[in-house]
């Protein structure tokens, strides 16, 4: 029994997301393999030989490989499929791109954002937007999994020393081709594996006000998030919606500014370890799931608060 775990990255750096698969795939048991697959990505090789559990690394370097094209990807892990038991993906937009296809391919059933590993057949994941969890047993050969990552603690980046053995590139698909990349800037944490979130509702009232969490966020040194109300109404960019059609995030600290908490909106924060809710309404929701709940007018609050730190 061997895990194959498909590395998230940028051709330079080593995503988080593949270190939270990695513990995912080594609670499976049995040998734990990570994929590589990029163009002039030796240093994320190298990167995902030093992760803790990882056994072996796969590396495939071409030009056709660079850019993450579903179709190429998917047909290098193809490649090499039938020397595992498992073929584990992060649940990002990338690996719920890639998974598919493979399971598809190899005509199993993909087992999809697990949270939990009961053993190497059967995993938790959550149904109902969060609201019941499913424990399902899979009988086919090889499993496909997708791996909620905030259901695993991600294993240390260093301490191992796997050896990194190059792979052929399979040839291009030619099924695809990359044309841009528009990457959204910021000095912020990265939202989705950030320590601690700082999001706004529509209880914000504007985009202008939606600025009055930055210095928070800033003293913080948070990722901003943003409920879907807000992120409909224009006072936030689409890439910060948490929940269910958004982000799925479980920082050390999450801190919800005039967010009600609509059961699609906790599912994506509910794991978070410590929760503060600002609201004026004390009857709103969030305030069932924080651990630290504060009633007032969030623009008398949040300043203060912000000042207090
Ligand atoms: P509201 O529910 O309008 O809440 C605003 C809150 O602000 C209120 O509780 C109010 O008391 C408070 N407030 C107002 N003024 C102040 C003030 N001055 N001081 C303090 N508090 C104040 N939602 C998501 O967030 N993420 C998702 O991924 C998501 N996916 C969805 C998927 C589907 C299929 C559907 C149907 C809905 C989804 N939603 C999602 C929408 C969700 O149902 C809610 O509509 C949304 O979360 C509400 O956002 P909100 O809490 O910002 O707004």
């Amino acid at each position: 029994m061997t895990t194959l775990v498909i590395a998230e990255h940028d051709n330079a750096q080593l995503k988080g997301a593949t270190l939270n698969a990695v513990a995912a795939a080594a609670k499976i048991g049995g040998d734990v393999h990570v994929l590589v697959a990029g163009a002039n990505a030796r240093a994320v090789a190298d990167q995902a030989a030093a992760a803790a559990g990882v056994a072996k690394v796969l590396l495939a370097d071409a030009a056709q490989l660079a850019d993450g094209l579903a179709e190429n990807v998917a047909a290098q892990v193809l490649a090499v499929a039938s020397n595992y038991s498992h073929i584990l993906f992060p649940a990002t937009a990338s690996g719920k791109n890639v998974a598919p296809r493979v399971a598809a391919k190899l005509d199993v059933a993909q087992i999809s954002d697990i949270i939990g590993v009961e053993s190497a057949d059967t995993f938790q994941r959550p149904i109902y937007a969060g609201n019941a969890i499913a424990t399902v047993q899979s009988a086919d050969a090889v499993k496909v999994i997708t791996v909620r990552t905030t259901g695993f603690d991600a294993v240390a980046a260093q301490g191992g020393s796997a050896a990194v053995e190059e792979i052929a590139a399979v040839a291009d698909s030619g099924l695809s081709t990359f044309v841009s990349r528009e990457v959204a800037k910021s000095d912020r944490p990265e939202l989705a594996g950030a320590r601690v979130v700082v999001s706004g509702g529509r209880g914000l009232g504007s985009a202008e006000n939606f600025k009055i969490l930055d210095p928070l966020a800033d003293k913080l040194g948070a990722a901003l998030g943003a409920s879907r109300a807000a992120v409909d109404a224009g006072y936030a960019p689409n890439d910060w919606q948490v929940g269910q059609t958004g982000k799925i995030v479980a920082p050390q600290l999450y801190v919800a500014v005039g967010i009600s908490g609509a059961i699609q909106h906790l599912a994506g924060m509910k794991d978070s370890k410590v929760i503060v809710a600002i609201n004026k309404d004390p009857e709103a929701p969030i305030f069932g799931v924080a651990d630290y709940g504060l009633v007032g007018d969030l623009f008398q609050v949040v300043p203060e608060l912000t000042g207090a730190l």
